[in-house]
């Protein structure tokens, strides 16, 4: 199964651009979303969590006590790495076991925010990047979630500059307005199939 990571920095659109990959009929398996649900569904993981963070990492019904590892982790990089560290290969093997599912598909997205940090595109056959210039995405961001243009700077200082970004990445989707989406996905699409039948 050919697989496409596709990434994007903090209001790039790369959620918006997987709905467009999800109505051409092609699977997209969210990251973010799979680290939270692996995280109160992996047993493995959970007693990992525990043994790191403590009990108290989760709640008696099974749930996440976010409250108490974003304490620890929120100014703390080593541990934030630690936590990454057990997650990670957690969200990988729930993603191998979703491409298991989807034999039907010409191939598949796994959609990452940190796709390149995390080192998760070397899995990947190939790697999308959805870009657009920081103004642009800190005027959408501020408007999607009601936060301050400071909150979105730091946030973007978290990940690596678009620009190294734009390095690692086979393919570049420009979303900054000036150039319509829907035919450079369209010419991806038909890239990606092609690859797909000659794997
Ligand atoms: P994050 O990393 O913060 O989750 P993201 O890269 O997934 O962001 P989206 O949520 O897809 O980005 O897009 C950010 C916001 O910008 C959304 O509200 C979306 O509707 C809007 N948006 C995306 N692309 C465009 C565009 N071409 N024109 C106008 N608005 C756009």
């Amino acid at each position: 199964m050919l697989k496409v990571g596709i990434t994007g920095n903090i209001g790039s659109g790369k959620t918006t651009g997987c709905k467009v990959f999800e109505v051409l009929g092609i699977p997209v398996f969210y990251a973010d979303e799979a680290a939270k649900k692996v995280m109160i569904e992996d047993d493995v993981l959970i007693d990992a969590i525990k043994a790191a963070f403590g009990n108290e990492a989760y709640y008696e019904d099974g749930s996440l006590n976010r409250k108490h590892i974003g304490g620890i982790v929120f100014n703390d990089k080593q541990r934030l790495e630690e936590l990454n560290a057990l997650v990670h290969p957690a969200v990988f093997r729930a993603f191998d076991v979703w491409v298991e599912e989807q034999a039907d598909a010409p191939y598949v997205l796994k959609e990452a925010a940190i796709l390149f940090e995390s080192g998760s595109y070397k899995k990947c056959d190939r790697s999308i990047l959805v870009a657009a210039p920081l103004d642009i995405r800190i005027d959408r961001v501020m408007k999607r979630d009601g936060v301050t243009a400071d909150e979105v700077k730091s946030r973007e200082a978290r990940q690596y500059p678009q620009e190294k970004k734009m390095e690692l990445a086979d393919d570049i989707i420009i979303n900054d307005d000036s150039e319509l989406v829907i035919p450079q996905m369209l010419k991806l699409h038909e890239l990606y199939l092609s690859l797909a039948n000659n794997k």
